[in-house]
């Protein structure tokens, strides 16, 4: 009488752990299919970018707010801290060990170059990205020469921003490479060309007062659309003439065009 209905539980339980062997020994499923369970060795989750750890050193609050909320959209950047004096950011390059150092120069206790060196010489793998008001390039070659190996402006929009942190990870530098290349005849020995006519474009270079225009905007970090409101001119006039300057200074950016223009004493921004 009461067999029966025992048989049928123990059969039931039987087959139930009879479906799910890997169960009995979950340590060998997991090494055996680390791929199913997700996380890498390092609890990384697999198929996806590792994460990089970003640090945020500027003393203006709002700013750190804004650049923690740009980079909120990518889920692969990892916001670990975010301080506003040289000291701080001194400390937390080495308590979190950041793949990415976003640091603004004007520190109210240092300056964020001394930063950038700390970072070099204690985590090699932290690539230091500074973020600077335009017009700035003087410090831009020291924090360069301190370790720096790119440069956003304040005002990048996010897009800009996010695209010169994705492209200062994969090993790239989003600097002009005029500034690269005076970089490197600095430490050549060489001094930097000053004078016009030390490029071949410099002494015939005559750009448009139009031309002139759009290069004080750009430097100012109007976009094209902008321009050509601010000019009564409709975006496209304003790539056509933007075109033509970059043929005329030889560069390909217009960072370079700025940097180049402002070089050869075409425009005066600085
Ligand atoms: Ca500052």
């Amino acid at each position: 009488m009461v067999h029966p209905p025992l048989t049928g539980q123990a059969d039931a339980h039987r087959t139930a752990v009879e479906v799910t062997p890997p169960l009995k020994n979950p340590i060998v499923q997991r090494f055996t299919h680390p791929a199913k369970k997700g996380f890498g060795p390092a609890g990384a989750p697999r198929n996806m970018p590792v994460m990089t750890k970003v640090l945020i050193v500027e003393d203006d609050a709002a700013m750190r707010a804004r650049y923690a909320q740009m980079l909120s959209a990518d889920p692969s950047f990892e916001v670990v801290a975010s301080v506003g004096t040289g000291a701080e950011g001194l400390a937390m390059v080495d308590l979190r060990k950041p793949d990415v150092l976003l640091i603004d120069l004007g520190l109210p206790d240092m300056s964020g170059i001394e930063v950038i060196r700390h970072a070099n010489q204690n985590v090699p793998k932290c690539e230091c990205m500074v973020v600077t008001v335009f017009g700035d390039e003087e410090h831009v070659l020291a924090s360069i020469e301190a370790g720096a190996a790119g440069y956003l402006l304040k005002d990048a929009t996010a897009e800009a921003f996010l695209a010169g942190i994705r492209e200062l990870i994969s090993g790239g530098s989003p600097i002009s490479p005029i500034i690269a290349r005076r970089l490197l005849k600095r430490f050549q020995g060489e001094p930097a060309p000053v004078e016009p006519g030390a490029t071949p474009d410099g002494p015939d270079v005559a750009l448009s007062a139009r031309e002139k225009e759009i290069l004080l905007l750009a430097s100012k970090g109007f976009n094209y659309p902008e321009m050509g409101k601010l000019m009564g001119i409709s975006p496209h006039t304003v790539t056509s003439h933007v075109k033509k300057i970059y043929r005329k200074l030889a560069v390909h950016s217009r960072g370079e065009a700025v940097f180049e223009a402002n070089r050869m004493g075409l425009i005066r921004t600085l």
